[in-house]
């Protein structure tokens, strides 16, 4: 197989562009083409304050290369959430982001959820309601909460995360079935801010983990290749595979799977759904961010912060 563009010895091979390239073109290419994604679904520009979620993954962390190499103001944040099981997995993805940091010299910042509130997320998870065999809501409320508090609090005009078109087409996959459509009307490359939460983007939205992994590979990223312990045996990995199966047959299926659903979105396909989910929200007395509770928000509640 031959590179597209020079005619050398192809790296990569994706089929469902029918393009391949040698390791120089496709290092020039991904970057490239991020950059025309977050034009054309303006999530965001030169002139503003990023801040890329980074949790030591291939996908993360790959996104802060390709934002630092397009020359976008970018900064990540790390959250520590305190997951061993065994394998020191929240340590290990903490060292790999600082170290990807300071060879590159950009800010990191990092929450340490143990530290800053006293419990880890199996924790938490184990002292609520809602974690019953996995952390996983817990985890997922506090990282959207903290993520949120970090870009207000340093003033950054968009939090960035590294989610790739498996990810995405898992989720929209999983909302289809159930036919969601307060998530379905969420769930797009970019989503806008509202009163107490920052803009986010998904710059990587339309790569398959392949590429990305491909990408995190050529460019020497030093990444963690375990996913988090808890996410074993999850939907989403379930979905995940149902997908690849469907593309495997059909190359292109994913995409178009993706890209039809953002189409019909453009089109108004959920537009009368949009009063019912912003209306009726109030301000957490505490930290300020949007609850459907009347005084404090699940994340406060839960961290007992201010009762
Ligand atoms: Fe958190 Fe791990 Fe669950 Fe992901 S799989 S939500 S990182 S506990
Ligand atoms: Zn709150």
């Amino acid at each position: 197989m031959k590179c597209r563009k020079c005619g050398g010895k192809a790296a990569f091979n994706m089929r469902q562009h029918k393009l391949a390239l040698c390791k120089e073109h496709y290092l020039e290419w991904i970057p490239a083409q991020t950059e025309r994604f977050i034009e054309k679904y303006r999530m965001f520009t030169h002139d503003e304050k990023i801040l890329v979620a980074v949790s030591g993954g291939k996908d993360s962390l790959s996104l802060w290369d390709i934002l630092w190499k397009l020359g976008y103001h970018a900064d990540g944040l790390y959250l520590a959430l305190g997951i061993d099981e065994g394998i020191g997995y929240s340590d290990e993805s903490r060292r790999l982001c600082e170290e990807f940091a300071s060879k590159r010299g950009l800010t990191l910042h990092v929450v340490d959820v143990l530290g800053d509130y006293g419990h880890t997320i199996p924790d938490l998870a184990r002292s609520t309601h809602r974690g019953k065999d996995k952390p996983c809501s817990v985890c997922g409320l506090v990282k959207r909460h903290e993520m949120n508090r970090i870009a207000r609090d340093f003033g950054y005009d968009v939090l960035a995360t590294g989610h790739n078109l498996d990810d995405e087409a898992a989720v929209l996959f999983g909302n289809t079935l159930r036919w969601d459509g307060e998530y379905l009307l969420r769930q797009g490359p970019v989503l806008p801010a509202a009163p107490g939460l920052a803009r986010k983007a998904k710059p990587l939205c339309r790569f398959c983990e392949r590429e990305m992994a491909a990408y995190a590979l050529l460019s020497g990223i030093e990444y963690i290749y375990d996913e988090c312990p808890f996410a074993v045996g999850s939907t989403s990995i379930y979905y995940k595979e149902l997908l690849n199966d469907l593309e495997h047959e059909r190359p292109g299926a994913k995409l178009s799977f993706y890209l039809s659903f953002l189409e019909a979105k453009k089109k108004g396909l959920f537009a009368e759904q949009r009063e019912e989910t912003t209306a009726g929200l109030n301000v957490c007395q505490q930290c300020g961010q949007p609850t459907s509770a009347l005084d404090l928000c699940s994340f406060c509640r839960m961290m007992g912060v201010g009762v």
